[in-house]
Parts: C-alpha cells; sequence; structure tokens
C-alpha cells in the first residue's frame, strides 16, 4: 500500500543544538549509554536534553509482540535479563544528570513477571542514586495483571504510562493480537486507583485512519478510566513493511484536538506533529495536587 507520500513542511527537523545537549551528548557517546532518544533520532532530542529530560529503554532490544507500527524486532529472548541493568541504569541518570527520566522497555512475555520486578529494580536504583530525579515508567501491558503494575507502582512513581496508541475500531490491525485497548484502559484506571499520588498518562498516533468522532471517543474512554495526562503526534512508518501514514494531521488539528482534550478535563495535553509520548513529559511536575 502506497505512504501518502513527501513529508509536509511542519514535519522537516532542524539539527539538534545547544550547549547543554552537546555537554550530554558527549558522556551518552563516551560511556556508551542506550538512550531511546538518540538510538530512535527523536526529533526533540535538543529540547528535551536541554530540560534534563530523556527516555532509556530496559530490557532488550528484542520484544515478544510485534505491533504493526514499530521497528523493534520480534523474538523470544528465553527468560534473558542484566541483572547489572538497575546500577547501570541508574549510573546513566547520575552521569547524564537528568531531572526526569522515562523508562521504557519491550514487551516481555516471556518472563514469569512479565518484567514487572526488574522495573521495580531500576526505579529504585534511580532513587537510591538520585533521590531528586524524577521518574516515569513508560511499561508493556503485563497482560493486565493489576499485582504486576502494583508492583512497579510501589517502586515510587512520578508518572505511569501506558499507551492506548490508537482509537479503539483501529487497535487490531496497529497493535499486536494480544494488547487490547480494553485491557489498556483497565491497567491506567487500576493504576490511578492503587497510586492516586502518581500521575497516569497515555498516548495516541494520530494519521493512521482515524476519525475526529473516534479521536473524540478514545479522549472520553481515557478520562472515564482516570487518565492524568494525554500526548498526541504524527504517526511516521518506520519502513515499507510497517503500516502506512493515512494522513499528516496538520498542526492547526493537533491544536484543536489538544482543546477538545483540556476540555474534558485532563490535567495536561501535549499535543503536535513531532510529539512522542516522553515529549514535555517533566511537565507533570508543574502540576499540584495530583488525584
Ligand atoms: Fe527522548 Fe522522548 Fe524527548 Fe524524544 S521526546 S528526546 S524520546 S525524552
Ligand atoms: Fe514495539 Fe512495544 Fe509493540 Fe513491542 S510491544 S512491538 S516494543 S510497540
Amino acid at each position: 500500500i502506497p505512504d501518502v507520500g513527501r513529508k509536509p513542511d511542519w514535519l522537516r527537523v532542524r539539527l539538534p543544538t545547544g550547549a547543554k545537549f552537546q555537554e550530554i551528548m558527549d558522556i551518552v557517546r563516551s560511556h556508551k549509554l542506550a538512550t531511546v532518544c538518540s538510538e530512535s533520532k527523536c526529533p526533540n532530542i535538543a529540547e528535551c536534553w536541554g530540560r534534563g529530560t530523556a527516555t532509556l529503554m530496559l530490557m532488550g532490544s528484542v520484544c515478544t509482540r510485534a505491533c504493526k507500527f514499530c521497528s523493534v524486532n520480534t523474538g523470544n529472548p528465553h527468560g534473558w535479563l542484566d541483572a547489572d541493568e538497575p546500577a547501570n541504569v541508574a549510573d546513566a541518570v547520575a552521569l547524564m544528570g537528568l531531572r526526569y527520566v522515562v523508562l521504557t522497555s519491550v514487551d516481555r512475555d516471556d518472563l514469569p513477571d512479565l518484567g514487572a520486578g526488574h522495573y521495580a529494580a531500576c526505579i529504585r536504583a534511580i532513587h537510591a542514586r538520585m533521590p531528586d530525579t524524577a521518574v516515569e515508567a513508560l511499561t508493556p501491558d503485563f497482560q493486565g495483571r493489576h499485582e504486576l503494575v502494583a508492583q512497579v507502582l510501589d517502586a515510587g512513581l512520578a508518572t505511569y504510562a501506558q499507551n492506548l496508541e490508537t482509537v479503539k475500531r483501529l487497535t487490531h490491525p496497529v497493535r499486536d493480537a494480544r494488547a487490547g485497548y480494553e485491557t489498556t484502559l483497565d491497567v491506567l484506571k487500576f493504576a490511578k486507583g492503587h497510586a492516586p499520588q502518581t500521575v497516569s498518562k497515555t498516548s495516541l498516533m494520530l494519521g493512521l485512519g482515524e476519525t475526529e468522532g473516534e479521536i473524540e471517543q478514545a479522549l472520553d474512554d481515557m478520562r472515564a478510566a482516570d487518565v492524568d495526562v494525554v500526548t498526541m503526534g504524527q504517526y511516521m512508518r518506520p519502513t515499507k513493511n510497517h503500516l502506512p501514514v493515512q494522513r499528516f494531521v496538520t498542526p492547526d488539528e493537533f491544536q484543536r484536538y489538544r482543546e477538545l482534550a483540556l476540555g474534558k478535563g485532563f490535567l495536561e495535553v501535549v499535543s503536535g506533529p513531532l510529539v512522542r509520548s516522553s515529549y514535555r513529559a517533566e511537565r507533570v511536575l508543574e502540576h499540584n495536587n495530583v488525584g
């Protein structure tokens, strides 16, 4: 299926610059740190790193799932885990001087606890090393198992995120067959009930063929699940083997969806063509009395 063609101007990205960005990039290179920001060539890298925010990937680069929008390799890691990762992640946060770190990962359906214990260990290691750094976890769905979500939350999070990714009708084919629209909403609702002081967050990619009515329904479903923060960004096709872009959503439309969402009572809405789910993540720290 052909793509919609050439990128519009608003998706053209300037080369990152800035003293703080350069300083962190030198540290990342010299210590061979793996950040999602640099490895995914994220367009927001100078801005995020300049603010002391970055995203780190846990539990390897092989995912047990195969979502149709994602370029991560699919396979079975057969229970492999790096026991040094919690300490190494804490070191990376310290070296980069992060004030806000987002931890994310591949899905690990091969592990008995689906990786929840490893998340908790990494979060605790960061708190021990960098007590003033706020941690966000953007996790797998843990197959909807509440006790595993609780284990991650109990390690102490500023923000708990799990991405809905798309509207209900497009969940399949967009997400892996094991992922579910209702499962993600249920996990988010559980998370908010279990840890009301932790901001709950989710994300939508736009441009996959969803209608405005379906976006509005998704926003209503999120609010019904007590979600505090939503981000919306343009879907970009990683390779020709992935789902094609149906449409480039204009900056004005993103702004309109932001206003629509704010009107529904979200605490924060970040919406724009280049928005990734961790863009401006540290903004949640400006909100008091969450929950
Ligand atoms: Fe990193 Fe996320 Fe910022 Fe991109 S938006 S630079 S992945 S923290
Ligand atoms: Fe990619 Fe996450 Fe889907 Fe795995 S579960 S394929 S990492 S989006």
